[in-house]
């Protein structure tokens, strides 16, 4: 089958190669699997290292004349995909949630408005770039120095599947944006949206090759993409151990990367805290199941506030609704795989077997069966354990109490990862100092998951390498120039040794 009705929405599930559907040489395919009913919604096809070099070879057909393409122009084509993404937002939200589970909720006011976003916001902030505002052009002993973003080539996009569309586009926007081609590499466990978007980009008139869409698993499709010389740039959202995969494939190439991982994200919740603003803080890191890199998932509560917090913390935690996705008066739904539920299930029976106690939850939801994992709060977990370390990704928070700031912040930074940390406090002031001291790519105070495109956004430590966002991204997906004007006239060159003059 190449044509599948999934919700009520036609979705070509082969690859999208040089402006065309292609099915697998091999003719294999890959069954997906709905995480709301276990039940098979698609058949996609299964690529292999010979779609992989076929995409690469459209792409890198397609650079030279997308990357020649006037600013304004590929702008342009960027902002009709976004009209694109917005006039199919309900059938994007309908397939997004009946493949990987998330919330149609959340899918229709804030995850699909936003793919929308990561459109037009690179598109703005290349005609920005391109204008010279951002950088302006700056003299050295009279030289003109102008800064230049060159395209760097075929760009190879590999992302999970916990916000497939949200987490592709973010990266796909400012790609196309630069003048890069890209093959995108969508995540086997939710692979529909991405097919979608191929038609939304012809749609809007975007060249043949300069987006493709390779399906299939990461080791069949994703590794040879990662590992062809052609590709100039990888960009990987995933895993820690799919990462160490892809940096050694990279290497032989030296292919720059930009890694975006796991997190262990603390949520530091300090004595002069404003108390239901901490609660409904740690209640969102229920969403999407806690299938979200950022997820604050380890509470650290002043031990004044402990009582007060736990009573609150799970009376509210009592009310969060779990269901079908597609209501709209649920909360959180089911884990993405039986696979996954296996392992969140093995981190929680671990900890408890090992000392740990759940306040809340702790187990499956035998009220709903299948994938629904209840949202659970450990406490107890001895220091050094499994379930205070590694990353559950699933709706598992961890609480632990601390005496003092200096405490607290040893806590918070007690992690190999570094992606993000919530901070909660009233003192303007303690909040700057203990910001300041917490490692962790994005910081949070008295907020949780506000994120602006043009803020940088990384993780410290095993949650990746490198930042994206506004410039960032620019840096990453493009070859920086530095070109050096001499005046107009100029014939004596300056003795290379000397410094004067220079800043
Ligand atoms: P994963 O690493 O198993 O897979 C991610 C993608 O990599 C998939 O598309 C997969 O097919 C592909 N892949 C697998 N092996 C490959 C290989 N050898 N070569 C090339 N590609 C390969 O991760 P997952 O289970 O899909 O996602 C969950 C992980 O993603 C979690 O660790 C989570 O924290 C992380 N994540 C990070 C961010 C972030 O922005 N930091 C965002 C979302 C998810």
């Amino acid at each position: 089958m190449s044509v599948e009705v999934v919700a009520g929405v036609e979705v070509d599930t082969r690859h999208w190669i040089g402006g065309r559907r292609v099915a697998s040489a091999s003719g294999d395919t890959f069954t997906d699997i709905s995480p709301i009913d276990e039940t098979p919604i698609a058949q996609v096809s299964a690529g292999s290292a010979v779609e992989a070099a076929a995409a690469v070879d459209a792409a890198a057909a397609a650079f030279p004349g997308w990357a020649a393409t006037p600013a304004d122009e590929r702008a342009a084509v960027l902002h009709r995909i976004a009209d694109g993404v917005e006039a199919r937002l309900e059938d994007l939200s309908q397939v997004e949630t009946r493949d990987n589970g998330s919330l149609i909720r959340s899918h229709r006011r804030g995850v699909m408005p936003r793919v929308a976003m990561n459109f037009r916001f690179f598109a703005d902030h290349l005609r920005t770039l391109a204008s010279g505002a951002a950088h302006p052009d700056f003299e050295t002993r009279g030289h003109r120095n102008h800064v230049s973003w060159d395209p760097a080539g075929v760009t190879a996009i590999i992302t999970p599947w916990n916000a497939p569309l949200m987490l592709a586009t973010w990266r796909i926007g400012p790609a196309l944006a630069a003048g890069n081609t890209v093959v995108a590499k969508p995540p086997e466990w939710a692979p529909l949206t991405a097919s979608l978007l191929a038609d939304i980009t012809a749609e809007a008139g975007l060249p043949a090759g300069v987006f493709n869409v390779v399906q299939g698993l990461g080791v069949d499709a994703g590794a040879p993409l990662v590992a062809d010389p052609r590709v100039r740039r990888i960009c990987f959202t995933g895993s820690v151990p799919t990462a160490r995969t892809i940096a050694a494939a990279a290497a032989p190439n030296v292919t720059p990367v930009s890694f975006e991982l796991g997190g262990k994200s603390p949520l530091v919740i300090l004595e002069d805290a404003d108390l239901d603003l901490a609660v409904t803080l740690a209640v969102e890191q229920f969403d999407n199941s806690g299938q979200v890199c950022l997820a604050a998932v380890r509470l650290l509560v002043h031990e004044s506030l402990h009582e007060e917090f736990v009573q609150r913390f799970t009376a509210r935690t009592a009310l969060v609704r779990q269901g079908d996705p597609r209501e709209v008066e649920t909360d959180i739904g089911p884990l993405i795989s039986r696979r996954h539920f296996e392992r969140v299930s093995g981190f929680v029976e671990r900890a408890i077997a090992g000392g740990a106690r759940a306040l809340v939850g702790g187990g499956p939801n035998t009220d709903l069966g299948g994938l629904y994992f209840r949202p659970t709060v450990l406490v107890d977990a001895a220091a050094g354990s499994e379930i205070l370390c590694e990353e559950v990704f699933g709706p598992v928070l961890t609480l632990q109490t601390f005496r003092t700031e200096a405490e607290a912040v040893a806590m918070a930074n007690g992690t190999d990862y570094g992606l993000a940390a919530t901070l909660v406090t009233g003192d303007p002031e303690r909040a700057e100092r203990v910001s300041a001291q917490l490692s962790a790519g994005t910081v949070w105070v008295n907020c949780f998951f506000v994120r602006d495109l043009g803020a940088p956004f990384g993780g410290n430590g095993r949650s990746g390498i490198g930042r994206e966002g506004g410039t960032w991204s620019f840096d990453f997906y493009c070859d920086v120039k530095n070109t050096c004007y001499a005046p107009v006239g100029w014939t004596a060159g300056a003795p290379s040794w000397t410094t004067e003059g220079l800043t």
